[in-house]
């Protein structure tokens, strides 16, 4: 595949370091191999940096973030504006440059283009709200009053699955605000990353102020992350074990923190659900990016008295998924990310079955080939399986059959993560219970579709702090201040 001649302008297609406002080779002269998951050929050779090239990065954003945020909020807004803009304008060829490292769908990663241009937007419109606070004074000659301001530099590192959503939504809300960044993207899809850098840069956003540091050795690039006093926060998304790591690593610079983790999300479908309707979300949750993805249903709760015909009714829907290379026309999964993905796919089925699941559709690798997996609906799922405790992030639905909503509730509780849960029911009474008792950062009734700049993203428990997006993202990149004057 050669990448260049598939896009229009192929100066988006970047494999340097992008520091201090120029893309620049790693100093050891070092590249790492960016390959197609779909014919694991090697699509580009990006900068390899090591721990000396993040801290120079870390200098560059120091260096500029004072001036940055001494702009008003409505310069900065203006700038990020032609950064959206430019996104939207060159929004094909940041979905091709998309599929072709990271495999989905050509039709979901414009999606993705769209979904993940729209926090810029949405910060840049955010950026002019920041507001500070007048408080009642106990004091009749004392004023009492908050400030919101910037926290500094802050670090990101973001994973391969939303190689472009995941970066704008950090870096767009921290910079709106007058921050600088530090991004370390997934090895797999550095270049959604670095040509997001490129029209940042075309954009007008100064030097310094994103910085784009592509490496294989991610822990010694985190560790600059964490121990460096001059990052005053840091923002991932990936697995809870890393997340852990880095909050682990981060307690001697005391830094603010927000995680968004690994999920096992529940999908309820009551007796009473809308039948389309809890198909149609269950394929939208769970076969979204082959299931990998952090909110896709992982643990699909029937009520008896439906079981059987919701079975059979996502299994026909299930059975007619075209699978393919996602560049060609019609095709709604791509393969698995890595081997290793593909293997935990595998290794989740084969011990479902083992401990008596019956596989409806699907069920082993793609005649396609490589790490292809069929779409798979299981039932007679049961919680001594690895499915019912672990992630599978494939395009696997293990159904578990459940009789009341007590039941229901329990079972979908009975997790150490806490990020998406689904339910679908007609009955409105049910509607706020169930939500209400859900222990999730979001509670989703009858859709599977809920993405959207507008809605706080973010988990409770294992699954992560802080919330992306909506009114609330620009919190996790502001410090609060109080300032008091006297002699009134
Ligand atoms: P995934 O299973 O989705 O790859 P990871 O949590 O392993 O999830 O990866 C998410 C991001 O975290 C990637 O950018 C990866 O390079 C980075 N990463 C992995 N290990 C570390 C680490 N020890 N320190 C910092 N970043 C890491």
């Amino acid at each position: 595949m050669d990448l260049h001649s598939l896009v229009k302008d192929s100066s988006l297609i970047q494999s340097g370091a992008y520091i201090n406002g120029a893309f620049v080779p790693a100093k050891s002269g070092a590249t790492f191999d960016v390959t197609n998951p779909v014919t694991n050929e090697v699509i580009a050779k990006v900068a390899d940096c090591d721990a000396s090239m993040m801290e120079e990065a870390v200098t560059a954003a120091h260096a500029a973030q004072p001036a940055w945020a001494a702009k008003t909020a409505k310069e900065r807004a203006n700038i990020l504006k032609k950064w959206y803009d430019l996104c939207m304008e060159n929004a094909d060829d940041l979905a091709i440059i998309l599929t072709a490292e990271m495999g989905k769908p050509l039709a979901e990663a414009k999606g993705e283009i769209g979904y993940g241009s729209s926090f810029i937007e949405w910060f840049a419109e955010q950026a002019k709200r920041v507001m500070g606070d007048v408080l009642e004074s106990p004091f009749a000659d004392k004023k009492f009053m908050t400030l919101r301001q910037p926290v500094g530099v802050f670090a990101a590192i973001t994973p391969w699955n939303f190689p472009n959503a995941m970066i704008t939504r950090k870096v767009a809300p921290g910079i709106a605000v007058g921050c600088a960044c530090v991004l370390k993207p997934a090895e797999q899809t550095p270049l959604s990353a670095l040509a997001l850098a490129e029209l940042a840069h075309r954009a007008g956003i100064p030097a310094g102020i994103i910085n784009i540091i592509p490496g294989m050795d991610a822990p010694a690039l985190g560790d600059v992350m964490c121990r460096d006093e001059r990052i005053r926060k840091i923002t991932f998304t990936g697995s809870t074990e890393v997340g852990r790591i880095l909050m682990r690593q981060s307690a001697d610079t005391i830094k603010k923190i927000s995680l968004e983790l690994g999920g096992n999300a529940p999908l309820i479908v009551f007796d009473d659900a809308d039948l389309d309707e809890a198909v149609e979300g269950a394929i939208a949750s769970k076969y979204r990016n082959a299931g990998q993805t952090c909110v896709c249903a992982n643990r699909v709760f029937v009520q008896a008295g439906i079981y059987d015909k919701f079975a059979a009714a996502l299994t026909a829907k299930v059975a007619e998924m075209k699978v393919g290379d996602g560049f060609d026309d019609g095709v709604v999964q791509g393969p698995i990310i890595d081997q290793q993905g593909f293997e935990k796919v595998e290794r989740h089925v084969a011990d479902a079955v083992a401990k008596g699941g019956t596989i409806l559709t699907g069920g082993k690798p793609h005649e396609m080939g490589g790490t292809f997996f069929e779409p798979t609906v299981i039932t007679g799922a049961q919680k001594e399986m690895q499915v019912y405790s672990e992630e599978t992030f494939g395009p696997v639905a293990a159904l578990f059959k459940f009789e009341t909503e007590e039941e229901a509730i329990t079972l979908a509780n009975d997790t150490i993560f806490g990020l998406a849960a689904y339910y679908f029911t007609k009955d409105v009474g049910r509607v706020f219970r169930v939500g209400e008792a859900l222990e999730y950062g979001m509670a989703i009734a009858n859709t599977g579709a809920y993405s959207s700049e507008v809605g706080p993203f973010g988990g409770v428990k294992a699954s992560g702090l802080g919330r992306e997006g909506s009114i609330y993202g620009v919190d996790e990149f502001l410090e609060m201040k109080l300032m008091v004057v006297g002699g009134i």
